[in-house]
């Protein structure tokens, strides 16, 4: 029965003050409860001092507080990347789904790298989320928990998160209505009040959505992973670009641009002798051209499902050079966490961790 039961994360203020009428309370029981747990960061009603002692079994045995167990906890050996694998409540899939969850510290920044599904359907070569498949769609308080998880980390440490990337397991796009009511969630000043700009979606390039995404003009960033510039070798790569090829992503991105006024950040791993030669950066080019956007290129994290290697620097420099030339603005990401599988498209379910 407990997975009837309506879960804590998954309530909007709305939601959770229909739920605290039903049961014969004042609504502003709501707005405490909600206050709670999203700026004192409670993980019990037990701990809600200001609910009456008589109400709190009462929601203890009506809501479901927790979804996310942590399963394990690892942490890199320069400490500056941790990461959790989570495990999900069964609901209507036949094997427990699971969830992994990353927490980069910086000096002046704390990032977290969320996961969007269970898994993921779409298949790119590289990326062990796509090697290992797709399990479930993860609830908008499934994507949120993992954000509290951490911000109660933090602030024990009298820290904060300053950022959030969902560009952890699961493409945010093909469950698209959950991510957004979690980033809504997430953004409400009412609540958690995480500033929009300072999150990041990130998505292989799922054309119907980024123009959707547009349309509705959050003022959160969005990143696309480009990954090749020929739909001959972005098809190899990233099968959803048989859907959505280069031309049509291209037009939805610059879409997004007039839209929003906001800047584009495509991603780029950097696959030795696949993605790395001049001529794929000559076509970057070409596609770009005009476009308000930044190239976020990173070295290949290694895989167990794929043989590519990651670019030598002497290959990376001279792809750059092309770029820079040219006047599209690009960095190279520094990989992190790769001790540990923590590195982006390294994230998958338990097998390597846990037992
Ligand atoms: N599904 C979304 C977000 C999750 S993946 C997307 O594909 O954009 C986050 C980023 O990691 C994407 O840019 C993805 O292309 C990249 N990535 C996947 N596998 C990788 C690998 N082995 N090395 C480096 N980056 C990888
Ligand atoms: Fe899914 Fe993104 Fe991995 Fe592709 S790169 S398989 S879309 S998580």
């Amino acid at each position: 029965m407990d997975k009837l039961k309506p879960y804590l994360f998954d309530l909007s203020l709305e939601d959770l003050t229909s739920l605290i009428l039903s049961f014969g309370e004042r609504k502003f029981r709501a707005s405490q409860i909600y206050e709670n747990v999203y700026r004192n960061l409670y993980s019990s009603f037990a701990e809600m001092s200001n609910i009456p002692s008589a109400l709190r079994p009462i929601l203890d045995s009506e809501i479901r507080f927790s979804s996310l167990k942590p399963l394990s906890d690892l942490v890199s050996s320069d400490r500056n990347t941790r990461k959790i694998l989570f495990s999900l409540p069964l609901l209507n899939s036949p094997k427990p789904a699971q969830i992994e969850t990353v927490l980069m510290k910086y000096s002046s920044r704390n990032t977290a790298c969320i996961s969007t599904q269970a898994g993921c359907a779409l298949g790119c070569t590289f990326c062990a989320t796509g090697q290992g498949g797709f399990q479930r769609n993860i609830s908008s308080g499934e994507i949120i928990e993992q954000v509290i998880f951490f911000e109660r980390i933090l602030r024990k440490e009298n820290e904060k998160l300053t950022n959030l990337v969902f560009m952890g397991m699961g493409e945010p796009f093909a469950n698209y209505d959950e991510v957004m009511k979690a980033v809504d969630r997430l953004t409400d000043p009412l609540g958690f009040n995480f500033g929009a700009r300072r999150i990041t979606i990130s998505t292989v390039g799922i054309v119907p959505m980024i123009k959707r995404f547009a349309d509705e003009k959050r003022q959160v960033n969005l990143a696309v992973s480009l990954h090749a510039a020929t739909d001959e070798l972005r098809e190899t790569m990233l099968p959803i670009n048989k859907r959505y090829p280069l031309e049509t992503l291209i037009d939805a991105c610059r879409y997004y641009v007039d839209k929003t006024r906001r800047r584009i950040t495509f991603e780029w791993a950097l696959i030795d002798n696949v993605n790395d030669i001049p001529s794929q950066a000559h076509e970057l080019v070409r596609l770009l051209k005009g476009l308000l956007c930044h190239v976020n290129f990173i070295p290949l994290n290694p895989t167990s499902g794929y043989d590519g290697r990651e670019s030598d620097q002497k290959r990376i420099d001279k792809f750059r050079e092309i770029l820079n030339k040219a006047g599209i603005p690009n960095t190279l990401r520094v990989r992190r966490g790769i001790d540990i599988n923590a590195g982006c498209g390294q994230l998958q379910q338990a097998v390597t961790v846990n037992h």
